[in-house]
């Protein structure tokens, strides 16, 4: 499939590296330049906007930060409204409020252009491994023509109702994620507190009820205290801020999400908004006096 692909970052850079592994003929861009000559030694052709990447594509995706960067790299100036043939389709991946989703499907449906949503789960490691988790929204037959293509980045793509409804699964994705770090965070820190060694917490408990897909991410970095990203707060942040949105416009309460929220926003205040969402602990550690490491315990 000839395909176009914006946006370059953690996540896009090893999604359209997998596409040219699988023999898809790819047109890049990104408004950096580093990761473009990674894509071009790849076998990838070098874009020079969103418009020029899209040109002579059957389907064009974008992987970016927020509904604004979607906004800018599809109805901006060159975007890919510019250059996407009547009769394609358009993969947005970015995670993004689904309200906008809703707005630039409109806006490409004039043109005679399909879009589906498709955010992702599974961070840079399944990135990189070609195992996401895909989330899509759309009409059935566009699901299928994209298919093929989700299946050299991601290990399932599910559709899950009309375009916006994946970018409400990855909201709710986002926000099962953000509580389950807060949970990990208070209870290391309780341990700590107790005279208990958290990195025991998480070898004794990782078997049982409370073990997880989250808990097996987070805490062996977490109890190392190592918070390069990975998923940056401030994206966690930005996703929070959608659901706490999209909750205000659907009448839906969350309580958890938005007190997870202002620690992230304390955390993001101090500077440390580029560090991995498993930071969060921090704030946790700040209000009890302790650090929650593995081999460290307050009172023995
Ligand atoms: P990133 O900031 O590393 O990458 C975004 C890329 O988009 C950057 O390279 C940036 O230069 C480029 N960009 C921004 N505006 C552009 C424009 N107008 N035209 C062309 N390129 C543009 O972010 P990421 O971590 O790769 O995340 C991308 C999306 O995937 C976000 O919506 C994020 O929430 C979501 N996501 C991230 C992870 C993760 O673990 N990092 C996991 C799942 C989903």
């Amino acid at each position: 499939v000839k395909i176009g692909f914006i946006g370059l970052g953690i996540m896009g850079k090893p999604m359209a590296l997998n596409l040219a592994k699988a023999g898809h003929a790819l047109r890049v861009y990104d408004v950096r330049p580093e990761p473009i000559g990674v894509l071009a030694a790849a076998g990838a052709a070098a874009a020079a906007s969103p418009a020029d990447a899209a040109r002579g594509a059957e389907l064009v995706i974008t992987m970016v930060q927020n509904s604004p960067q979607v906004r800018e790299a599809v109805l901006g100036p060159a975007g890919v409204a510019e250059g996407i043939a009547p009769g394609a389709l358009y993969v947005d991946m970015s995670s993004i409020a689904p309200a906008a989703s809703r707005e630039i499907a409109a806006a490409l449906a004039a043109k005679g252009v399909a879009m589906l949503d498709a955010p992702v789960s599974g961070g840079e490691p399944k990135a990189v491994a070609g195992t996401l988790a895909i989330m899509a929204g759309g009409a059935p037959e566009d699901f299928e023509r994209a298919k093929p293509v989700f299946a050299a980045m991601g290990s399932s793509a599910v559709l899950c109702g009309g375009v916006g409804a994946g970018n409400v699964v990855k909201l709710a994705n986002q926000v099962i994620v953000a509580v389950n770090i807060a949970a990990m965070s208070e209870a290391f820190v309780l341990a700590a507190k107790a005279g208990v060694d958290p990195g025991r917490v998480y070898d004794a408990i990782k078997g049982g009820l409370a073990g997880s897909a989250v808990l097996d991410a987070k805490a062996p970095k977490v109890l190392a205290g190592d918070y390069r990203p990975g998923f940056r707060i401030d994206l966690h942040i930005k996703d929070l801020k959608n659901a706490l949105e999209t909750a205000r416009d659907s009448g839906a309460p969350l309580p958890l999400a938005a007190s997870v929220l202002e620690m992230m926003e304390a955390l993001s205040a101090e500077g440390k908004g580029a560090e991995d969402h498993g930071g969060l602990i921090q704030r946790y550690e700040r209000l009890g006096g302790v650090l929650a490491r593995a081999g460290r315990a307050e009172r023995a």
